[in-house]
Formats: C-alpha cells, sequence, structure tokens
C-alpha cells in the first residue's frame, strides 16, 4: 500500500508564490513508487482545494493551481472528520484519506502553528514542529525570552505592543536610546520574511520605522543592530536532532530584506560558510540549544549573527524555513551529504515517527 501524502501549499501569507515553486520541487523528489501525492492548495484567498492524487511529478506550477483534480473548490470542513466521530481516530483518517501532511507554507497561518493546530485536531501526522514550537518561533519576543533561558546570547532590544506606544512613546523612546545604540532594527514581532522590517539610524526614521512595523502586528521588536556576518545551520530530527555544516548569506545591500530575499538577486550565498571548526561547533550547539528549547520537531534552520570576535549570537530560528531546492535549508543538507528526495522522505519518517509515540 502506498503512504497517501498530502502536499498542502499556497495560502495567504506573502510567500504564496514560493510556497507554488516549493510544492512543484517536492513533487519532482519524491519517489511515487511510495507515495500517493494529494494536492491541497490554498488559494490567495484562503479557499482550500482538495484535489485527486497527482499522476506524477507536477510539470508546472500552474497545474498546482488549475489542473490535475486541483480545481474543485473545498470548504475547509470537508477535511474535518464527520459529525459525532470526533474521538473517533480510524475514521477520522479514514474521512480524511490521507496519512500524513506536509505543509509547505510559511508565515502566519502556516508556520505559527494554527494550521498545525488544525492537523493536531483532525489527528493527522504532519512534517515539521507542532504547536508550540511554530508558535514560539513566530513571535521574536517570545522566541528571544526563551533563548535568553537557553542561555543563548542575542542582541539587546526593547518591545512594546500600540497601546503602550500610544500612551508613552517619549519613554520608549528614552528607554530605546538608554538601552540600545544606533542603528536600530525595527520589526513586527510575528513575521518573516523581512516584511515590515526597517532599519532606523536616527529618531525621524525609528518613527517611520515603528508606524510601518504596526502595519503588520500590534507588537513590535526593536533591536540594536549588529554589524556581523550572516550565518545560518539547518537542524534535523526530533528527540535527538542534527546539525548541518553552516551557510553564509552575503546581503550586497543595506541587510537582506524583502526583495534581497526574493526578488532582485542581489545576495550572494556561500554553501558551506569558510568558518574554523571551532566556530562551526558553537554554531551548532547554539543550533541544538535553540531548538530543544522551543521543543522543535523535523527541521529548523537557525540563523546567527557571529561579530569579528567570532561570537555567536541567535538572531532566529525558522520553523518552516525556505524548503525549494535552491534554498539554505535543503542546501546545507545536500552539502552534508542528504540530497533533496532523502531529506524529504526523513521529514516525512519523522513525522509519522512523533505521531505515533503521542498515541
Ligand atoms: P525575518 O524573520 O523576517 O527573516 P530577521 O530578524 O531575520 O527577520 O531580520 C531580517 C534581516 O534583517 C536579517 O537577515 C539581517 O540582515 C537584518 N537584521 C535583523 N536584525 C538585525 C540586527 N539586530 N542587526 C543587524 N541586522 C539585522
Ligand atoms: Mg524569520
Ligand atoms: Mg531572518
Amino acid at each position: 500500500m502506498k503512504i497517501k501524502l498530502g502536499l498542502l501549499y499556497g495560502g495567504k501569507s506573502a510567500e504564496h508564490e514560493v510556497s507554488l515553486l516549493t510544492a512543484r520541487a517536492v513533487s519532482q523528489a519524491i519517489n511515487f513508487d511510495k507515495y500517493e501525492v494529494y494536492p491541497i492548495f490554498i488559494t490567495k484567498t484562503g479557499e482550500w482545494r482538495k484535489g485527486n492524487a497527482l499522476i506524477g511529478p507536477a510539470k508546472s506550477v500552474e497545474k498546482l493551481q488549475f489542473g490535475e483534480g486541483v480545481s474543485k473548490p473545498n470548504s475547509i470542513t470537508s477535511f474535518l472528520p464527520v459529525e459525532g466521530s470526533s474521538n473517533d481516530v480510524a475514521l477520522a483518517k479514514r474521512n480524511s484519506s490521507l496519512d500524513v501532511i506536509f505543509p509547505l507554507l510559511h508565515g502566519p497561518n502556516g508556520e505559527d502553528g494554527t494550521v498545525q493546530g488544525l492537523l493536531e485536531v483532525l489527528n493527522l501526522p504532519y512534517v515539521g514542529n507542532g504547536v508550540l514550537a511554530s508558535a514560539a518561533g513566530m513571535d521574536k519576543v517570545v522566541m528571544k525570552q526563551l533563548f535568553a533561558q537557553a542561555g543563548l546570547k542575542q542582541v539587546p532590544y526593547v518591545h512594546f505592543i500600540r497601546k503602550e506606544w500610544n500612551n508613552n512613546q517619549a519613554a520608549l523612546i528614552q528607554q530605546m536610546e538608554e538601552s540600545l545604540t544606533w542603528p536600530l532594527f525595527v520589526k513586527p514581532a510575528n513575521l518573516g520574511s523581512s516584511v515590515g522590517i526597517s532599519k532606523a539610524t536616527n529618531r525621524e526614521e525609528l518613527l517611520k520605522a515603528v508606524e510601518l512595523a504596526f502595519k503588520y502586528d500590534r507588537k513590535i521588536i526593536v533591536e540594536q543592530g549588529i554589524v556581523a556576518r550572516e550565518l545560518e545551520i539547518s537542524v534535523l530530527g526530533n528527540d535527538e536532532p542534527r546539525c548541518s555544516v553552516a551557510g553564509e548569506v552575503l546581503p550586497t545591500k543595506d541587510f537582506y530584506d524583502y526583495e534581497a530575499k526574493y526578488e532582485d538577486g542581489t545576495t550572494n550565498y556561500a554553501i558551506p560558510a569558510i568558518v574554523s571548526d571551532g566556530l562551526l561547533k558553537k554554531m551548532q550547539d547554539a543550533a541544538i540549544r535553540a531548538f530543544k528549547v522551543l521543543d522543535c520537531s523535523g527541521l529548523v534552520r537557525a540563523d546567527f549573527f557571529v561579530t569579528e570576535e567570532e561570537e555567536v549570537i541567535i538572531n532566529e530560528v525558522n520553523t518552516m524555513p525556505g524548503f525549494t531546492p535552491i534554498s539554505m535549508y535543503p542546501k546545507l543538507w545536500m552539502e552534508s551529504g542528504l540530497s533533496y528526495s532523502e531529506l524529504i522522505e526523513e521529514l516525512i519518517t519523522l513525522a509519522v515517527e512523533r505521531y505515533e509515540e503521542k498515541q
């Protein structure tokens, strides 16, 4: 019997297109002798469309949106077990007709624990991080508080919600000016892909940056800017995670913003990064500590700032990092000897193991 694998992709977030590219790449790498692959497409407006099994690798992104059985509009509730049977695991699974889901979604409503919560309720195994790790990893303030508890070094920061800003703006600015040095990085707490992030070098820019960040979230984090290398480590596993070699992001502009990530091609990457054994080890240790303190499972990409003195400062983890074959996460595994297909296979196995352990 083939394993029925649901590929969940698209979504309402800024990374909709990236998700489609990922879904196509995964469908091209998957072993169709072993898996029966079902597309579950979430449109940009949030409509769910579950399709018939793919007959082979998706030839184009358009086929994943409109063709090969994906065009059938389907409400989210059709994924739920029928009424009155929500405690019946076997029936719930039969109704969903899928054995395991691979969520290929980034950002809010994909990477933040919400979809993971839905899949928990459906009692379906799914690839990657659970509700807690996903939610904690999406909120930069919560994430930093947990990192601090794990003894990980971070840049100094200040955080506040809209109400506090409106009521105590002068005091907050004073606090920032006293505890942080310019430039500052202003970020919405719950986002990714650098959306809503700006660098402020003076008070006027700070006000603009805060205003922009509040368009995306009611909670903001303002960090002290740092001049450092940006190095990343891929982590894979459940209870005994392992680390890849390091990769380096080399932005040629001010910082690694949205355009640099997806659009303007100005960023260079070094895979693997040139690092000493000692530095690599320090980053890998920190990556594992970050993975554990957030109670991660499956995968995480841990991103660091490394100063000239080789001080390792954690910036963030991404619980569903970019996953196309040219993205950092899979590339670091390729460099560490694991192919894209093998990586996908291992992630699915880890998903099923975690699910079975909970039963
Ligand atoms: P996202 O989750 O959107 O990727 P990050 O916190 O990683 O947000 O910030 C995006 C980019 O902004 C980083 O990759 C880096 O280039 C730059 N950046 C963020 N914070 C700082 C900081 N404190 N000092 C220097 N650069 C920063
Ligand atoms: Mg991020
Ligand atoms: Mg980042």
